[in-house]
């Protein structure tokens, strides 16, 4: 009896823990299941989402917020869309694939995942939007990550860098000597920037600057945390004025530029555009060479040519001409139609100062890569605008990178100036370095190739010309030179 009473109870005891265990184990793997579910679902759709669009202050754009506050996986995406489709799947593709990598990196435990905006709106319409995407899985920071989008609203038409720079390689090649000396000369970032990057983002690369913004005042570009500067410097911005990149621009970029630029020029010019017109005290007219003053020719003195290439530039032009003129020097200017095209009133000034004007090509191309059409092209075009805005042709002709051959010797027929002293300004942007440079090659016949386009040549020239002058050497153009010679 107290046997059976036992077994019984027994058994009833067995049962409810059976069934106690049975029920706790599906309510495991049903847990387990939901939760697996639930992460799978994530990584493909927004349901647990709260999806919210506003319209924005500026015309046609709406903007969307995206918020999850799944404490496993929370997020918070923002992101602009417009009347276009293929813009808006531009941008749904990129949050989409953020998020995508945001879920799959999950697995190692919680994070956070942030996208945020910023617009640019330039007066032609053209929106610059830049994204910083901030990805975090516990205790490991990807950075902050730079992209940007860009929309004509008038036609759904993105821009991207080279669109904006009208696919001109030479044009490309001075951003990216802008932007490296926009970067070397930002009190921010000195102290923090990481050299051997910097090199590697500013070459000239059409992807390196595709994180840009236009605006009214200029061009900026985003660099990621950490690509050219420490991390506590967040995402460096690099900002150009737009009197100084509009000559680098496509036309229809430029559209409310000229005025700015023309009256900037003016300012540096110190006088008004006429009264420059007015007389030519030196001996510079077409087709001719500047003649040495008297009583230089009658001496048995060293000589030396300073050549400066690739300008004219509305703010290093003018710098350079105040430290010749301080010397009495003149020098020879291998000039780029395409930016004397843009900035007329500087080479006028440079000849009306007793400078040389040589032609360097429109785009500073490499001649020995084009053909007879091309070459022909590059070299009249320039040749037309030097003597279109100066009233005198260019007397000498340089090649781009100094690259010659035959076939195109054959098609110039101005005296083609290399150089025997190079001091690579455009390579070490120090005004030190620049007068090692000089003071290590030069001797009595140099050409000396320098560059008016870097800030630290045109503040270190006058140091060049103090040592070359104490010397002995006077300053003479490449035509007075080879004709004294
Ligand atoms: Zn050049």
């Amino acid at each position: 009896m107290r046997k059976s009473r036992r077994k019984r109870h027994s058994s009833w005891l067995n049962f409810i823990v059976t069934t106690v265990f049975a029920i706790v184990s599906l309510l495991l793997v049903f847990t387990i299941m939901t939760k697996s579910l639930d992460r799978v679902d994530k990584s493909k759709t927004t349901h647990t989402a709260v999806i919210d669009t506003i319209e924005s202050s500026y015309p046609g754009i709406k903007i969307v917020t995206e918020t999850s506050n799944d404490e496993n996986a929370p997020y918070a995406v923002q992101y602009p869309q417009s009347e276009y489709i293929d813009f808006n799947h531009r941008v749904i593709d990129y949050i989409q694939s953020a998020k995508t990598d945001y879920f799959q990196s999950l697995d190692k435990g919680s994070g956070e995942l942030n996208i945020s905006f910023e617009t640019f709106h330039h007066p032609s319409g053209y929106y610059s939007f830049i994204f910083f995407k901030n990805h975090y899985v516990r205790g490991e920071h990807s950075g902050i990550v730079v992209d940007s989008f860009h929309l004509n609203p008038k036609t759904g038409d993105s821009i991207d860098i080279a669109t904006l720079l009208n696919q001109n390689e030479a044009h490309l090649l001075t951003l990216s000597t802008y932007i490296k000396e926009a970067i070397a000369s930002d009190p921010n970032l000195e102290g923090h920037l990481i050299n051997e990057n910097v090199e590697l983002a500013t070459e000239p690369l059409w992807d390196n600057f595709r994180n840009f913004a236009l605006t009214e005042e200029g061009l900026s570009f985003y660099f990621n945390q950490s690509d050219i500067a420490s991390s506590a410097k967040g995402t460096p911005v690099i900002k150009l004025a737009i009197s100084k990149v509009s000559p680098l621009l496509a036309k229809e970029y430029q559209a409310t530029v000229p005025p700015v630029v023309q009256q900037e020029v003016n300012n540096l010019l110190d006088k008004p555009i006429n009264s420059l017109e007015k007389k030519p005290d030196v001996s510079v007219s077409k087709g001719e060479t500047a003649q040495l003053p008297s009583e230089k020719a009658s001496k048995h003195v060293k000589k030396v040519a300073l050549t400066f290439d690739d300008g004219p530039d509305p703010n290093i032009t003018p710098q350079i001409l105040k430290t010749l003129k301080k010397y009495d020097a003149k020098a020879t200017f291998f000039m780029l139609g395409s930016r004397v095209e843009y900035y007329p009133d500087l080479a006028r000034r440079v000849l009306l100062e007793g400078h040389e004007i040589g032609n360097h090509t429109w785009t500073h191309s490499n001649l020995t890569k084009a053909n007879k059409e091309k070459i022909n092209n590059e070299v009249a075009k320039t040749a037309g605008i030097i003597e279109g805005v100066t009233g005198a042709k260019a007397t000498v002709f340089r090649p781009p990178y100094g690259a010659i051959n035959e076939h195109v010797r054959s098609h110039i027929d101005l005296p083609i100036i290399l150089w025997d002293v190079d001091t690579l300004d455009w390579k070490y942007r120090s005004s030190s370095h620049l007068l090692e440079a000089v003071k290590k090659h030069t001797k009595d016949g140099s050409i000396i190739l320098m560059h008016d386009i870097h800030q630290a040549t045109a503040n270190g020239l006058d140091a060049v010309l103090a040592h070359l002058q104490e010397e002995g050497y006077i300053f003479v153009t490449v035509s007075e030179l080879g004709t004294s010679h």
